[in-house]
C-alpha cells in the first residue's frame, strides 16, 4: 500500500482536469488537486488516494501564487459551493474549458477531431442565471473567522441560503449573490429578515421541525418574477402576514405560490405549489417562442446562453424544412419547438410525464402543430415499431443528462442509422464514451463548445456527427 496521509511538498500545478480539479506531475505521477488552486500556483498538498500512476489531494499549503489570477469579486468565495473559479480570468476559464473537450474527446473518445471552433464564452459572466435555489436553516454555518470572533463560541443563528459543500445540515446565509439580477437578493433578504424579526422558525434538518425550508425565485428576460416559498406545514396568518410583506416590498413580482412540504427529503416534484399571487407560472422567450414556466418545470438555467446553445443545435441540424427530427431527452420540449419551423415534423421524447405535458402546451402556445411529444424511457420507447410508425428520422437530436446515453440507445442509433445526429451534451466524458461507440458509423463533424455556467468548471458541447459515406 502507498501511503496515503502523506503531504507533497512544493508541487507546481501545470492545468486543469475534469470536475473542476487542478493538475500536477510529479516524478511520473499524475496528482489530481483540490481546493481552488490555479495553474502557476506551487502548493502541498495533503493525498487522501495514493495509487501507482496516480493520486488525488487537497491543497493545504501555498508557496507561490500564480500570475494569472484575479480577485474574486464575491465576499461568499471560497465557502459558498457557487462560483468556484472566480479566481481566474473569464478568458482563462475558457481556454481551461475548451481545452478539456478537446481532452475528453481524443483521450475518451479516441477520435479523429476536425478543427473545434472556440468555446462560446457567456456575454453575461455574472447575473447569468434565471432561477436559484435556497434553503432555510436554524444552523447558519460560520467560517473560522466568526468563529474567532465569536472567541471560538460557535452561536446558533438562523440562515437563508446555500448548503455548504459536503456539510448537509448546515446553510451558509448569503447577503448578496451574483448569480441572479436583482430583486433577487432583495427578495432573500426580505424574507429572511421579516421572519427573524417576526420569530418564525428556520427549518431544522436534523429533528425535521421548523416552519421555513426553501426559497424558489425565477426571474425572466421577460421581466416576470416568480417566487415559490416552500413551508413545512400550513400556518395561514403567518403565511398571509409574510406573502403580503414581500409583496408590498418588492412590488416588481409577478406570482406568488407556495408548497407545503411536510416530508423528510426537499424535493417539491411529488407536491402541489399554491398561488398565492398572479397567474401562479412565468412565461419566459427565446428568440420569439414563449415558454410557460411552471414551479415545477425545467428550462435551461441560463436564458441568454441556452438561446445560443438551441441555435448551434438546429445551424448544425442543417434543416431545409423537409426533415423527420427526433428531440431525443426532450424535457419540457425546447429545442424540438425551436428548431420545428425548419422541420417537417419533431419527435420529442422524455422520461417525466410532466415535463411532457409542458412540451405539448407550451408547442400549442406556439402555434407548433408539426411536433409530437411522448412519455416515458427512451430505451424502452425507441424501437422499431416507434420508428417505423413515427417516420425513419432525417436527424437525431440527443441531450441526456451527465450520465450519457444507454448503451442500449446507442446501439438502437447505430441500427437506425439516421444521416445526422446532433448530440448536446452537459458532460463531455460521458459524450466522448457515447461517441466512441457511434465510431462504427458515424464521423465527428462539428464540435462547439458553450459556455453556460461562467466561474464554474461546468461544461455544455455540441457535436455534429454524419454518417460515412461508405456505410
Ligand atoms: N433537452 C431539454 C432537457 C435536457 S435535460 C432542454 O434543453 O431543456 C435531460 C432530460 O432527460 C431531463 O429532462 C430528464 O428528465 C430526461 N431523461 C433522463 N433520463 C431519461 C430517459 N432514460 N429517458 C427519457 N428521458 C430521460
Amino acid at each position: 500500500m502507498r501511503k496515503k496521509n502523506v503531504v507533497l511538498e512544493k508541487v507546481p500545478v501545470t492545468a486543469y482536469a475534469a470536475e473542476g480539479k487542478a493538475l500536477a506531475r510529479q516524478d511520473g505521477k499524475v496528482i489530481f488537486i483540490e481546493g481552488g488552486v490555479v495553474p502557476g500556483d506551487v502548493v502541498d498538498v495533503r493525498l487522501h488516494k495514493n495509487k501507482k500512476d496516480w493520486a488525488e489531494g487537497k491543497v493545504v499549503n501555498f508557496h507561490v501564487y500564480s500570475d494569472k489570477r484575479v480577485a474574486p469579486f464575491c465576499h461568499h468565495f471560497g465557502t459558498c459551493g457557487g462560483c468556484k473559479w472566480q479566481m481566474m480570468p473569464y478568458s482563462l476559464q475558457l481556454e481551461y474549458k475548451q481545452q478539456q473537450v478537446a481532452d475528453h474527446l481524443q483521450r475518451i473518445g479516441k477520435l479523429v477531431l476536425p478543427a473545434m471552433d472556440n468555446i462560446l464564452g457567456s456575454a453575461h459572466t455574472e447575473h447569468y442565471r434565471n432561477k436559484l435555489e435556497f434553503t432555510f436553516s436554524n444552523k447558519a454555518y460560520l467560517t473560522n473567522e466568526e468563529i474567532r470572533e465569536n472567541n471560538g463560541e460557535i452561536p446558533v443563528k438562523p440562515a437563508l441560503g446555500f448548503h455548504v459543500p459536503k456539510l448537509f445540515d448546515k446553510v451558509l446565509d448569503i447577503n448578496t449573490c451574483y448569480l441572479m439580477q436583482e430583486p433577487v437578493n432583495l427578495i432573500r433578504n426580505t424574507i429572511r429578515d421579516y421572519a427573524i424579526a417576526h420569530d418564525l422558525t428556520f427549518y431544522d434538518i436534523r429533528q425535521q421541525e421548523g416552519w421555513l425550508r426553501n426559497l424558489v425565485v425565477r426571474l425572466c428576460t421577460t421581466g416576470e418574477i416568480m417566487v415559490n416559498l416552500v413551508i413545512h406545514h400550513e400556518d395561514k396568518a403567518n403565511r398571509i402576514a409574510l406573502l403580503d410583506h414581500l409583496l408590498q416590498t418588492v412590488p416588481a413580482i409577478t406570482t406568488i405560490v407556495y408548497t407545503i412540504n411536510p416530508k423528510k427529503n426537499d424535493s417539491i416534484f411529488d407536491l402541489e405549489p399554491v398561488t398565492y399571487f398572479g397567474k401562479g407560472y412565468a412565461e419566459e422567450k427565446l428568440e420569439d417562442f414563449v415558454f410557460k414556466i411552471g414551479p415545477k418545470s425545467f428550462f435551461q438555467t441560463n436564458t441568454y446562453q441556452g438561446e445560443v446553445l438551441y441555435k448551434v443545435t438546429r445551424d448544425f441540424a442543417g434543416l431545409t424544412g423537409s426533415e423527420i427530427v427526433y428531440d431525443l431527452y426532450c424535457g419540457t420540449g425546447s429545442i424540438g419547438i425551436f428548431v420545428s419551423r425548419n422541420a417537417r415534423k419533431v419527435v420529442g421524447i422524455e422520461l417525466i410525464k410532466e415535463a411532457i405535458d409542458d412540451a405539448k402546451e407550451n408547442a400549442a402556445r406556439n402555434n407548433v402543430t408539426n411536433a409530437e411529444f411522448f412519455a416515458g424511457d427512451v430505451v424502452d420507447i425507441c424501437d422499431d415499431a416507434f420508428f417505423a410508425h413515427h417516420g425513419q428520422p432525417d436527424v437525431i437530436i440527443t441531450d441526456p443528462p451527465r450520465a450519457g446515453m444507454h448503451e442500449k440507445l446507442v446501439n438502437k442509433l447505430l441500427e437506425i442509422a439516421a444521416p445526422k445526429i446532433v448530440y448536446v451534451s452537459c458532460n463531455p466524458a460521458t459524450q466522448a464514451r457515447d461517441l466512441a461507440l457511434l465510431d462504427a458509423l458515424y464521423t465527428v463533424e462539428k464540435v462547439q463548445p458553450v459556455d453556460m455556467f461562467p466561474h464554474t468548471h461546468h461544461i455544455e458541447n455540441v457535436v455534429l456527427l454524419k454518417k460515412r459515406a461508405n456505410n
